[in-house]
């Protein structure tokens, strides 16, 4: 089973496999900035990479590394933490948690490192630092360091962007710092009036200050998976400039190929426009769950269109994603469970499902290939394996049907969610109220809700409204 991926360097679909002599599958997907709670377009495509990530798992298997940051300081952390007159910690804490609980509701599975901006200052400067040595990089007058676009040739190869429309695009900040319109920033000099008490020691001859963003996931990728990954993934708004300018600073300090092949997921549209808060068509996953709609519905509902092309998310959609939910549900108990100690290699009957995962993670072909097959197939008359094989595909998709909470269902909460309950326990009896409704709100985020006892609590599964 030969994965083939759309390649947006090549514009070519290429089969995907380890290339470093140790076998490694290194995978690097950029992750959420935790000044809010991520909305349902940032987790279309952490749904679809998760799908990719358990794919490699199957192919690849015990040889999958996976990373996804965290950025944690940037100009939107700093002004969410400057508006509430808090810690920037405090405020990042809060949204990576509830992001956490977020992914576990989605099932997604966790990456095997998840780095973060503040976690990696160092690792950062080091590398603004080769970049100034090799001359790609320059201070200017305030102590802040550029990028110097012109020292590297390849510039613009993902985006194909050209050098005038970069100049328009980049030339919105600081115009007359830069030696050149088109060059971003690595290190940003303090600005007390900006920047509060969030600052770090500079590069050597620079300032005080902090990164700019994009230097955090050339650092991290090079820390964590080397200087040459297999693939390297986000949505498409982080193509360009983001993807472009990780480019530069990892190939121009390396000196070799940042990354073999890259991944982008297409836009969100919700009720056919972009989402936006004044439009009222702006959603977060607890906003969804609090409308009664289960996570694993969203889930299956963003996978419901190519991952390469924009998806029309609807609320229609989550109740038709929760019909086909239900209708897996009841093949799978129909299957039964097969007795233990008599597990069955899988079958081959939902090979079809896998041929369409593995030809450019076609998702709605998976879906419809899965339908198809369980409609003709009577349960009752499974053959043996194709239980196994069923599981198979239900891991692939990462849906989890005992997180239906329909009636019947066994599965008790995730690991995730009796943590999230343990700790609210703990700050309710610690009279740490302000903790404590901050954890409910995440079980709820989850698809949990908590029944507080005077000895303990019980933990049910939000009902569908
Ligand atoms: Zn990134």
């Amino acid at each position: 089973m030969a994965i083939k991926l759309f390649d947006s360097m090549s514009r070519e679909t290429r089969e995907l496999r380890p290339e470093n002599p140790d076998g490694v599958f290194r995978f690097y997907n950029c992750g959420l900035t935790v000044y809010a709670a991520g909305h349902i377009g940032n987790f279309r495509t952490f749904v679809v990479n998760d799908v990719l990530r358990r794919l490699f798992e199957l192919e690849f298997p015990g040889k999958v590394k996976h990373v996804r940051n965290i950025t944690d300081v940037d100009d939107r952390t700093i002004a969410q933490a400057r508006a509430e007159k808090r810690p920037l910690a405090e405020i990042t804490r809060k949204w990576t948690e509830l992001f956490h609980a977020d992914c576990v509701a989605l099932n997604c599975l966790p990456p095997h490192v998840e780095p973060t901006a503040t976690g990696h200052i160092r690792e950062q400067v080091d590398m603004i630092d080769v970049l100034m040595r090799k001359g790609n990089a320059y201070r200017t007058a305030d102590g802040s360091v550029y990028f110097k676009i012109s020292s590297f040739p390849d510039y613009g190869a993902l985006s194909r962007i050209k050098e005038r429309e970069l100049k328009v695009t980049n030339s919105v900040f600081d115009a007359d710092h830069k030696d050149d319109l088109g060059d971003f920033a690595l290190w940003k000099a303090y600005k007390p009036e900006e920047d509060g008490d969030v600052r770090w020691p500079g590069p050597p001859s620079a300032a005080e200050g902090r990164p700019g963003w994009h230097i955090e996931c050339s650092a991290m990728v090079k820390k964590h998976l080397g200087e040459t990954i297999d693939l390297h993934t986000g949505g498409v708004d982080l193509l360009f400039p983001h993807h472009e300018n990780e480019i530069a600073q990892s190939q121009c300090c390396n000196g070799t190929t940042f990354a073999r092949h890259w991944y982008h997921s297409e836009h969100l549209l919700v009720e056919s426009t972009k989402m936006s808060k004044s439009k009222g068509n702006y959603f977060t996953l607890g906003e969804l769950v609090e409308k009664g709609y289960s996570p694993m519905a969203l889930r299956y509902a963003l996978l419901s269109g190519h991952p390469r092309k924009q998806l029309n998310f609807t609320l229609d959609s989550l109740h038709a994603a929760d019909s086909a939910l239900k209708a897996l549900k009841r093949f799978s108990d129909g299957l039964g469970v097969p007795p233990k100690g008599q597990g069955e290699p899988p079958s081959t009957l939902f090979e079809p499902v896998f041929r369409a995962l593995t030809d450019d993670l076609n998702t709605p072909g998976a879906l419809g290939a899965l339908f198809t097959l369980v409609n003709a197939t009577d349960p009752a008359k499974a053959q043996p394996g194709d239980r196994a094989a069923f599981e198979r595909v239900l891991y692939a998709l990462g849906l989890d049907l005992g997180a239906l909470g329909s009636p019947g269902a066994s599965a008790g909460p995730p690991a995730a969610v009796e943590s999230l309950a343990a700790r609210r326990w703990e700050s309710k009896r610690a009279k740490d109220f302000a903790t404590a409704d901050r954890l409910r709100a995440e079980l709820a985020a989850a698809g949990w809700s908590m029944l507080d006892g005077k000895e303990g609590y019980r933990l049910e599964p939000l009902k569908k409204a």
